[in-house]
């Protein structure tokens, strides 16, 4: 597949020197994952901005994460309910269990070469690349979701093909000063080559950049699809002592956290504990409304008496109100707790 030439190795190292230049003045270097070489601090934030903003990681989850699993050997040891528990409300929950998964395997000790890094659950190239960057000072690229549309622009490419960009990023990559240039690319990324309205004009990468004259075709934009709604019912199951009956999902999507029943929105019965109960003796206790990546969830919410059990019912768990506090919960179970308490 033929694809834009490379800009010639002069103007390569010009835009370096360029680059280097307005991360000096304009880079975000307080940014507390640019200040430590501790390997497992910047693998954790590398995991958390996977699909989360700078903001949303820095204001309300890298820190106290580092708190509560201060070392990898910490994270190794850790409940990995507990570690769940410490992700709630960033989502991709996946990430916290292949990241609890990773710490047990190399046994708290983080492997320095990119290949073994990759051989860890839910390292792939890019993290790997980034934790031998920015720890063990590694002259490798990163490609991050804004290094991607960057590059994507800087050699108008119009598919975001992986092969084709690793091998533009292996090329345009500053090998001398791998942790400024790798850093410099993502505030690039993140500040001025924004996805809508990037500023071409301040941009240091404008000397060797064929995408300039029309930014936002590269890469060719996706058809945008209408969110599907899913409708849902969600039932609290409610013993007289007090117990509510919830289930952990297994599933990826909101791996490991812990949910009230759902059913379809056509469903007759709500089965509990191997009994059916036909869902005319519920009684409705409000809607929610919750958006994902995507879909949307709409849920009526049911609640409905049941006989006590001693601890779980079937793949369903028993918890009090206040052990409910303590497990880790989806943003729509939230939603669902607030109905009634
Ligand atoms: S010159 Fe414009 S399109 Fe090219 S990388 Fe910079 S901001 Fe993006």
């Amino acid at each position: 597949m033929a694809y834009t030439q490379n800009p010639t190795s002069a103007k390569k190292a010009a835009f370096h020197r360029a680059l280097q230049r307005w991360y000096e003045t304009h880079g975000r270097h307080s940014l507390p994952w640019r200040n430590t070489s501790d390997a497992y601090a910047i693998y954790i934030s590398e995991i958390m901005l996977q699909q989360t903003q700078v903001k949303t990681v820095l204001e309300h989850y890298y820190t106290p994460f580092l708190k509560a699993f201060p070392t990898l050997k910490k994270l190794a040891q850790a409940d990995k309910q507990a570690v769940i528990k410490q992700w709630e409300g960033l989502g991709y929950y996946t990430r916290a269990a292949n990241m609890h998964a990773a710490a047990k395997q190399c046994k708290g000790v983080l492997p320095e070469t990119v290949e073994e890094l990759q051989k860890l659950p839910g390292i792939g190239r890019n993290t790997a690349n980034a934790i031998a960057c920015f720890s063990y000072g590694q002259a490798v690229p990163i490609m991050e979701a804004n290094v991607r549309r960057v590059l994507c622009r800087v050699f108008a490419l119009t598919q975001a093909d992986d092969k084709i960009l690793w091998k533009k990023a292996e090329w345009l990559l500053d090998k001398k000063s791998s942790f400024n240039y790798n850093q410099a690319m993502m505030d690039i990324g993140a500040l001025i080559c924004k996805k809508l309205n990037p500023s071409c004009d301040t941009c240091p990468l404008s000397m060797i950049c064929k995408g300039k004259i029309s930014p936002v075709s590269y890469p060719a934009p996706k058809s945008s699809k209408a969110t599907p709604i899913r409708h849902r019912i969600i039932v609290v199951l409610r013993d007289a002592k007090g117990g509510y009956y919830v289930r952990r999902r297994e599933s990826r999507f909101l791996h490991g956290l812990y949910g009230f029943p759902e059913y379809a929105p056509d469903a007759k019965y709500i089965v509990y504990n191997n009994q059916k109960y036909p869902l005319k003796k519920t009684s409705i206790i409000g809607q929610i409304k919750q958006t994902y990546s995507h879909f949307t969830l709409q849920a009526i919410v049911h609640s409905l008496p049941v006989p006590m059990e001693k601890e779980n019912a079937g793949d369903l768990y028993r918890a009090t109100l206040k052990e409910m506090q303590t497990l880790p919960l989806s943003r729509a179970d939230h939603k669902i707790l607030g109905l009634f308490i």
